[in-house]
């Protein structure tokens, strides 16, 4: 007889891990696993870049805003490593971003027991017995089977590259989750780029460029971006109720004119954008190559690229001036594309169905576009096949349908994670006699 878990967790990343901690403190007499493809917590591995700082409010943590006196809170993590005094004197508005990737490798050891490592999910099927539907078999790449009654997916967005680029099918363009590693296995072969191009307009393209600068002492480095320059983002406290739990509901009523005109306005609270600090030291520091006549960092702006291709181990981008259609061409030995991830929909930059749903979206209730469909818990729009006390749950692909500030951003786990598990229990609780808590209360 198959023996169910209440919950697989797929990913552990930040929002698994604050879904761990819930189910801690909410519930724990739940049967849960989380299957992780890495062989560690290890939070952009590839966007660790010296000297940056997290976008969020430090408070705005795994766990605070839904309970501000657990032991998992990023002040804790402070008090217990005995940072506290020295990090509060540092003189810094936000944490640095390596710190903030040990807070939540702090929190996920502390859940050993409930995860397992290397295991990478590639298909997720429906266990039915005399035809009605029991949970879920979720299969790892090693060809092991786990059971759950439910699921929560919470993979990471899916890196985009644009098709111009993807196009040339050349190791020379990569995106910039995979910078860091890529970088080292260069420098390991004596590939070290000398020529390097950076693609797009927002945070990581800023902070890429400052880190190659200061990495590679030789490298020529290109920015190259369709927007007039490097954006500041919109940092006005007004916007930044973006990030309040009431903007979720707010952007999840809307109709679909209404979500884009407001994705459009919130567009640079977030995205093609980068923060100040950022982009003022870029601009000085291209300055002051330019006044000592070694300029090795070029911004190149208002530029579309038409053509990518891949002659004599180089990489020639042909770009076309969006105002003036004036063409050039410029070759490259390394291409980062940081041009951001795919949300859900059906343009160049979006995807119809994460990946990870693939096998089993003939069982999604899908929109007349094909795309998945989130509710506002966070449960997949599901056909018939799948039974009610079954729930899907997506937990971190949801900008589409609840907006940015609840995908973009760490600012909303903690409560995002107590919304699925509610639901969870609510719905496992309908089909079998399990002991489950009573509901658990929703943040009002
Ligand atoms: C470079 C970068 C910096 C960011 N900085 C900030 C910031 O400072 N502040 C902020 O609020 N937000 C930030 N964000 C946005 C967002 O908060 C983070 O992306 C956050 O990490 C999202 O958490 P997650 O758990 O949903 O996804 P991820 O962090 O991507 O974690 C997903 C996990 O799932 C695992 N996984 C994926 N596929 C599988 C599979 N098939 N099987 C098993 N495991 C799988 C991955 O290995 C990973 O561990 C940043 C985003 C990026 C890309």
């Amino acid at each position: 007889m198959i023996k169910y878990k209440d919950i697989i967790g797929i990913g552990f990343g930040p929002a698994n891990i604050s879904l761990a901690i819930t189910i801690e403190e909410k519930a724990p007499e739940m049967d849960v696993l989380f299957l992780e493809s890495n062989q560690d917590i290890v939070w952009h591995p590839d966007a660790q870049f010296a000297g940056t700082d997290i976008q969020n409010h430090p408070l705005r943590d795994l766990v605070t805003p839904r309970n501000p006196k657990s032991h998992y809170s990023f002040t804790n993590f402070l008090k217990e490593t005995g940072r506290l005094f020295k990090h509060l004197n540092l003189p810094l508005t936000y944490p640095l971003r390596k710190e903030y990737a040990q807070y939540i490798k702090w929190v996920g050891g502390h859940f050993y027991n409930k995860v397992q490592y290397n295991k990478r999910v590639i298909n997720i099927d429906i266990v039915c017995e005399n035809n009605i539907h029991k949970g879920y078999k979720v299969t790892t790449d090693d060809g092991r089977n786990y059971f759950s009654k439910a699921i929560v997916i919470a993979p990471g967005r899916t890196p985009y590259i644009p098709s111009v680029l993807e196009k040339a099918s050349s190791k020379r363009i990569i995106h910039f989750n995979k910078l860091i590693s890529t970088l080292s296995s260069l420098e390991n072969e004596g590939n070290t780029p000398k020529n390097i191009a950076v693609i797009g307009g927002s945070q990581s393209a800023v902070e890429i460029i400052l880190d190659l600068r200061n990495r590679y002492k030789n490298c020529t480095l290109h920015g190259i971006t369709r927007s007039f320059g490097y954006r500041q983002k919109d940092a006005s406290p007004f916007m930044g109720e973006v990030y309040f739990p009431e903007h979720c509901n707010f952007y999840f009523d809307a109709n679909k004119k209404g979500k884009e005109e407001l994705d459009r306005d919130l567009l640079f609270t977030n995205y093609s954008a980068a923060d100040k600090d950022v982009v003022d030291s870029l601009y000085v520091q291209i300055y002051e190559e330019s006044i000592t006549e070694n300029q090795r960092v070029f911004v190149v702006t208002n530029r579309e690229i038409m053509q990518a291709e891949e002659i004599n181990n180089r990489l020639k981008l042909t770009l076309i001036n969006r105002y003036s259609n004036q063409i050039e061409e410029l070759d490259f030995d390394l291409v980062i594309a940081a041009t951001g991830f795919r949300n859900i929909g059906i343009d160049e930059n979006q995807e119809r169905v994460p990946p990870i749903l693939d096998r089993i979206s003939e069982h999604l209730d899908l929109d007349e576009l094909g795309c998945i469909v989130i509710h506002r818990d966070y449960n997949l729009r599901t056909l018939s096949t799948i039974a009610e006390n079954r729930p899907i749950m997506l937990n971190g692909l949801c900008e589409k349908s609840h907006g940015m500030g609840d995908a973009g951003s760490l600012s909303l786990v903690s409560l995002r994670s107590e919304i699925i598990l509610n639901h969870v229990i609510s719905k496992l609780q309908q089909g079998d006699p399990v002991s489950l808590p009573n509901r658990i209360e929703l943040y009002s």
